[in-house]
């Protein structure tokens, strides 16, 4: 086959057959099809998308592109969460630890920061030695022992999403239904679950911008889990401001903790549960939503989801010190604010400006080989609709170089905005598709 071809086909809006997606994936994965072959098909997938055969094709190519998970003799019942990607959603973190504390068994396989959103394994790794590589053995064994794994696409498991993630994510090909929708669901179906809930992210710091974006992308991932036998759930949920308070990755690490130590800020708290009462609900674990959600206080306030992401951040290699004191994770040196420009309600707090601004700072990568910075970051001080007195922080930025913190100011300071009018805020949870 000819990937030129192909590409040209696509490009000119044409077809791909299941053999001819089988053949690229297996290629690309194999360095057999360089970056910017790749790079330029993406691009013709971004502009023309993949018909429904061409998506199931697709998405199967990459899900076996590596092992996948086997946990048919594990009793317990298995679910996982996965985010379409926001701006400070770190739900996973609390997330998992509060599920698997409920005797679920959760398998979770993240990904790294993606365009402007963050990624929850690059948050994973401010823990100290914190290991999300593993291979299939690995993991299983990490599952079967403390009923939680945090782990990430590798050589062995969707490594085929490993490297387009990578790929899309310097390439402006992200945005994309089939490429968000194949790449979740071909690490989820790995992973041999039994009941899988999305969190659909809608607005500007999303990759879908509306509602309706976000029903359509919600749907295909239903549908795609419908097709191999998973029962799926999604939940859309808004990211036109940033979850919670903190952008950036210790910072993050840090309010994940506080939510599991009975703290962190509600819309945060909101997201989680509700997603995983769902969860629980799914594998019929409880009864109802109300029982749901006491077995999930409950492992808040018996500490025990705390517990659970301390003992998975050691079987990890993970150093549970910053855990226990999350002053000792990385904080980068310097320290500005952004003071709020007038009195009145603060009527924009744009999740794409601070996302973007936190990439900037190093949360995120503006290249592929990038490192990020771990203890860069933005502390959003207001939510939109509350109460504003002119000159009061309306974000903390935490920097280490100053041409960074520029390039990040440029855009913080035109990220928020206050009105004289009382200013309604968004609905967080804003529908679900099944
Ligand atoms: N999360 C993923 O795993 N992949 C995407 O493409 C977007 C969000």
């Amino acid at each position: 086959m000819s990937i030129i071809e192909l590409i040209e086909r696509k490009r000119d809006g044409g077809r791909l057959t299941p053999d001819e997606i089988r053949w690229i994936i297996t290629e690309y994965t194999a360095d057999r099809i360089p970056d910017y072959q790749m790079a330029s098909l993406l691009m013709a997938v971004f502009k023309e998308g993949l018909d429904g055969t061409e998506l199931a094709a697709w998405t199967d190519a990459m899900l076996h592109s590596g092992d996948t998970l086997d946990f048919s003799d594990l009793e317990a019942p298995k679910v996982d969460k996965h985010s379409t990607g926001g701006v400070g959603d770190k739900v996973s973190i609390p997330l998992g630890p509060m599920v698997a504390a409920c005797g679920v068994a959760v398998p979770m396989m993240s990904g790294r920061g993606l365009g402007h959103t963050g990624g929850t394994l690059d948050k994973l790794e401010t823990i100290p030695g914190f290991r999300t590589a593993l291979d299939p053995p690995e993991f299983k064994a990490i599952l079967e022992q403390t009923g939680l794994v945090l782990a990430g696409q590798s050589e062995t498991l969707v490594p085929a999403d490993r490297r387009i993630y990578a790929l899309r994510d310097a390439t402006g090909t992200v945005p994309s239904i089939p490429l968000i929708a194949s790449s979740i669901m071909s690490k989820k179906l790995a992973e041999g679950l039994d009941a899988l809930v999305l969190d659909v992210k809608s607005g500007r710091g999303a990759f879908m911008k509306d509602f309706d974006g976000a029903r359509a992308l919600a749907q295909t991932m239903v549908d795609i889990g419908r097709t191999y036998g998973t029962t799926v759930t999604a939940i859309i949920t808004d990211m036109s401001q940033p979850l919670g308070r903190e952008v950036g990755n210790a910072n993050e690490m840090a309010e994940s903790v506080e939510a599991l130590k009975g703290g962190g800020p509600k819309d945060l708290l909101d997201v989680t549960f509700r997603l995983g009462e769902e969860m629980l609900l799914m594998v019929g674990a409880v009864a109802d939503d109300a029982e749901a959600r006491h077995r999930l206080e409950e492992t808040i306030t018996s500490g025990s989801a705390f517990e659970k992401l301390v003992e998975v951040a050691v079987a990890q290699g993970g150093d549970p010190a910053v855990l226990e004191n999350t002053a000792l994770l990385a904080r980068a040196p310097e320290a500005s604010v952004v003071p709020a420009p007038a009195s009145g309600y603060l009527s924009r707090a744009d999740a794409l400006a601070i996302g973007v601004a936190a990439t900037r700072l190093g949360a995120g990568r503006e290249h592929k080989e990038d490192d990020i910075d771990p203890g860069v970051g933005i502390t959003v001080m207001a939510k939109v609709g509350d109460p504003i007195e002119r000159g009061e922080p309306l974000a903390r930025v935490a920097w280490t170089d100053r041409g960074r913190l520029d390039r990040a100011l440029t855009l913080l300071e035109s990220a928020f905005a206050v009105s004289e009018e009382p200013v309604e805020p968004p609905k967080l949870i804003q529908g679900e598709v099944r």
